[in-house]
C-alpha cells in the first residue's frame, strides 16, 4: 500500500511518500511560503536518486500546493505512480488532539468538528493541520484520511502527573492539563529500542530524550508514556532553541509590571527569543558548541544550562519509573551532539548509567548503543523518523478496520 504522509503548516506543506508495509521511502519534499510569489517546491525521489525538483514560483494556497505534490507524484519522470488511486491512504500529522483523540483516527466530518474543538489549545497549528486534511480529502476523495496526533502517545499519563496544582475549574472548564507533544517520535524510538533489545515493549522502562529545535523527554513504563516534559503547550520542560522551558510562573507577571510588556510580547519573548537563543544569542547547537569550545562564556553557559535541565529530568524520570532499562537520545541534537550526550549523562552512575566516551563519539546514523559494558542501564542513540511512524500508525489503523 502506498501512503502519503502530510504535515501541513500555516504556510508550508511537508510530505513523504511510503510503500508499506516494507517501510520504503519512495519520495519526499516540501512547499514553503505558500501564498507568496516566491513559494518554493522541493522534492526528490529516493530511487533512482537524483530525480530532484526545486522550483520557485507563486503557489496561491494549500490546495494548489498539494495539487502540485500529487501532479509531481504522477509525473512520468518520477516513475512513482501512474494513477491517483495508487495513493491508497493519507496520514496527517495533527498537533493537538486534547483528550478527545487518544489514538490514530480515521477522519470523517464528525472528527473534523472534534479537531476544530481542539483549536483553542493549539491556535497556531491545528487550523493548518485541518486545512491540510480538507484539501487532501478534496483532491484524493477515495483515499482514507487518517489523523495521527502529537499528543496521543501521552494520553496514558496518570492524573497525578498530568494535572497542574491550580483551581480545578482550570481543568474542568478550560481543559488545562499536561498533554505533551512529540508523541510520534517518542513512540517510534521506544519501539526501535525494544526491537533492538529483542524484548516486548510492554516489558520495558525507558526514558526517551528528543532534542531538536523543540525538545522534550518522556518517561515510558511498560511501553506506555507515564510522564513528559511538555505541558499544555510545547513551552514547558526542557530548554529549547528559542523556548524557555520550565520557569517560575511569576516571572511573566513580574516582567509585565517592571518592564511594561503586554501578554503578546511576553508570549513572543518566551517562545521565540528565549531558550538557547535568549541565553547566548544562538539557537543552533553547532554554533553554540563551536563558540563554547573557543571559550566564549555565554554559549558555554547555554550549553551547560541545556544539558543540566535534561540531566535533572533523567533523575526525576528514573525515580518516576522505579526501574530503568534504557535511555534513548534522538532528533537533531540528540543524534548528532556527542558533547550534549556526554554532559547530560555526566555523574549518572548513581542510577547505574555510564556512557562510553569512545562509543559516544563513534555514533553513526543508525541505532547505536553507547553505554559502558559495566552500565546496568543501556543508552542508545536512535535516529527518529516521525513521518515513517505516521505511515506505520496509518497502516495499523486501516488494517484493524478491515
Ligand atoms: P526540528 O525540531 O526543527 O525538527 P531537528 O531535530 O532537525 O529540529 O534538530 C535541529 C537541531 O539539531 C539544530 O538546531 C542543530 O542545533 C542540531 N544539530 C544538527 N546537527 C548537529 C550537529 N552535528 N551537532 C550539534 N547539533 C546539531
Amino acid at each position: 500500500m502506498k501512503i502519503l504522509v502530510v504535515n501541513s503548516g500555516s504556510s508550508s506543506i511537508k510530505f513523504k511518500f511510503f510503500s508499506m508495509p516494507e517501510e520504503k521511502l519512495l519520495a519526499g519534499g516540501s512547499i514553503e511560503r505558500i501564498g507568496k510569489e516566491d513559494a518554493r517546491f522541493r522534492a526528490s525521489v529516493t530511487s533512482p536518486p537524483g530525480e530532484v525538483t526545486d522550483v520557485v514560483a507563486k503557489i496561491g494556497d494549500h490546495r494548489e500546493g498539494l495539487s502540485k505534490v500529487i501532479d509531481w507524484l504522477l509525473a512520468k519522470e518520477t516513475e512513482l505512480i501512474d494513477d491517483i488511486e495508487e495513493i491508497e491512504a493519507v496520514g496527517h500529522r495533527v498537533v493537538h488532539g486534547a483528550e478527545l483523540f487518544q489514538a490514530p483516527t480515521l477522519i470523517d466530518s464528525k472528527v473534523l468538528r472534534g479537531l476544530a474543538d481542539c483549536t483553542a489549545l493549539a491556535p497556531l497549528h491545528n487550523p493548518a493541520n485541518i486545512l491540510g486534511i480538507e484539501v487532501a480529502t478534496g483532491l484524493l476523495p477515495k483515499a482514507p484520511q487518517v489523523a495521527i496526533f502529537d499528543t496521543a502517545f501521552h494520553q496514558s499519563i496518570p492524573d497525578f502527573a498530568y494535572r497542574y496544582a491550580v483551581p480545578e475549574s482550570f481543568y474542568t472548564d478550560y481543559k488545562v492539563r499536561r498533554y505533551g507533544f512529540h508523541g510520534t517520535s517518542h513512540s517510534y524510538v521506544a519501539k526501535q529500542a525494544a526491537s533492538y533489545l529483542d524484548r516486548p515493549i510492554d516489558e520495558l522502562n525507558l526514558i526517551t530524550i528528543h532534542l531538536g529545535n523543540g525538545a522534550s523527554m518522556a518517561a515510558i513504563k511498560n511501553g506506555q508514556s507515564v510522564d513528559t516534559t511538555m505541558g499544555l503547550t510545547p513551552l514547558e520542560g526542557l530548554i529549547m532553541g528559542t523556548r524557555c522551558g520550565d520557569l517560575d510562573p511569576a516571572i511573566p507577571f513580574y516582567m509585565m509590571e517592571e518592564a511594561g510588556f503586554d501578554t503578546d510580547q511576553i508570549d513572543n519573548l518566551l517562545n521565540k527569543s528565549s531558550g538557547l537563543k535568549g541565553v547566548c544569542g544562538f539557537n543552533d547547537m553547532r554554533d553554540i558548541e563551536t563558540r563554547a569550545s573557543q571559550g566564549e562564556a555565554a554559549p558555554k553557559l547555554a550549553l551547560n544550562m541545556f544539558c543540566y535541565r535534561v540531566k535533572k529530568y533523567i533523575g526525576a524520570y528514573a525515580a518516576a519509573l522505579g526501574r530503568l532499562d534504557a535511555v534513548v537520545f534522538t532528533a537533531g541534537i540528540g543524534e548528532n551532539s556527542a558533547t550534549v550526550r556526554e554532559l547530560c549523562c555526566e555523574n549518572l552512575g548513581i542510577f547505574g548509567l555510564e556512557i562510553d566516551a569512545q562509543k559516544n563519539i563513534d555514533v553513526q546514523a543508525k541505532i547505536c548503543p553507547i553505554q559502558k559494558d559495566t552500565s546496568t542501564v543501556k543508552v542508545f542513540v536512535i535516529p527518529t523518523n516521525e513521518e515513517l511512524e505516521i505511515a506505520i500508525q496509518t497502516l495499523d489503523l486501516l488494517n484493524t478496520k478491515d
